[in-house]
């Protein structure tokens, strides 16, 4: 069988169509599938435009659902020893750690094994089995991926609409301990900043303000639990500082801020919102963005505690399979999907997501 992907060849240069053979019986371990539903990430669109050093070329897509088409040798359970059979819909976690390195096993810090990877990021299409992305009609699965059998009830589009972004936030806030009655502070309203407020207000937050934009953005944080929102478009620094301590208790700034937007200037920005003693999570700066002007002062004063996250385990993305079983019609994620493109129309779709102009692009081989 031939499988169409859209391959990434150079940086910031469309991505081409190409073909790749489906291997009919899958090594020992691994799991042929094809992609019912791929998700596009903004860390996609930076990827794209060469801001994260990957081997190319590469099939983009992390964020991806599909049918087990064939079973390779010995791979019958999925990750919590459920049985898997072809025809069985799944989910997986997109990185694969070595489980023997120092952070695997010593340190218990596996989102930073020295040798992850990830599908639709670090291995290459030129070499086989070539189908390692999910922006493609099939994508073979390595031995030792964590895959995951999808729950009937738990549509397609609620996996894919709330993506990388819900795992990330679900080991992100996991990190920061955060209580029940917290006032919290969201940066951000795309799909990160969306996803941080359906797990804040899950793990007990008693009171969301999120800052970001467009409206639409908003809107949906709003539908999603945001108590107060606060465009940053609108709202000058300064009185969106005013405005952000003026929306918490006493004024006194909020328990935990939580950054979601990607851009150096709202870390500094992020610590003005904590009250004194508080917590402030740094989960946006996945691309190197470069630096920003802060006052360290501000940290020993106001007795930050600093968290930051990266990337997931897979058992945050069993949590967030379990989050969207159990929360799914208080948060549904798969209204969060606005487009969706073939294989041939990806590059549309980077540039959709790129431009904001989608709540969320999704491919559809
Ligand atoms: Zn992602
Ligand atoms: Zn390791």
């Amino acid at each position: 069988v031939k499988a169409k992907a859209a391959v990434l060849a150079r940086f910031g240069e469309p991505l081409e169509v190409r073909e790749y053979p489906a291997p009919e019986k899958p090594e020992p371990g691994a799991a042929l599938v094809r992609v019912e539903m791929a998700g596009i990430c903004g860390t996609d669109v930076h990827l794209w435009q060469g801001q994260l050093p990957i081997p190319l070329p590469v099939i983009l897509g992390h964020e991806t659902a599909g049918r087990i088409e064939a079973l390779g040798a010995g791979l019958e359970k999925d990750w919590l020893g459920r049985p898997l059979s072809p025809g069985d819909r799944v989910g997986w976690a997109s990185s694969i750690v070595c489980g023997t390195c120092y952070y695997c096993r010593l340190k218990r810090q596996p989102t930073r094994c020295v040798a992850r990877k990830a599908y639709g990021i670090s291995y290459r299409a030129d070499e086989p089995p070539h189908l390692h992305g999910g922006y493609a009609e099939y994508i073979v699965l390595r031995p030792g991926t964590a895959i995951f059998r999808l729950p009937d009830g738990l549509a397609t589009e609620a996996v894919v609409g709330a993506g990388c972004a819900l795992w990330t936030v679900i080991h992100g806030i996991e990190r920061t301990g955060l209580s029940w009655g917290d006032v919290v502070v969201v940066q951000g309203s795309g799909p990160v900043g969306l996803a941080a407020v359906a797990v804040a207000r899950e793990a007990g937050a008693a009171r969301i303000i999120v800052t970001g934009g467009p409206e639409h953005r908003l809107e949906r944080a709003r539908r999603f639990g945001a108590d107060v929102t606060i465009d940053v478009d609108a709202v000058p620094h300064f009185d969106r500082k005013r405005a952000v301590l003026n929306a918490t208790p006493g004024g006194y700034g909020a328990d935990v801020v939580i950054e979601c937007v990607g851009h150096p200037a709202a870390v500094p920005e992020g610590m003005e919102y904590c009250r004194d003693g508080g917590k402030m999570l740094v989960l946006g700066q996945y691309g190197d963005a470069g630096p920003t002007p802060m006052h360290p002062h501000v940290i020993t004063r106001k007795q930050i505690q600093l968290h930051g996250s990266w990337g997931f385990e897979p058992r945050h993305v069993l949590a967030a399979l379990e989050f969207l079983e159990r929360c799914g019609q208080r948060y549904p994620f798969g209204e969060t999907i606005t487009h969706r493109f073939g294989i041939d129309q990806a590059n549309e779709a980077l540039a959709a997501t790129r431009e904001w102009r989608a709540g969320k692009s999704v491919i559809v081989p």
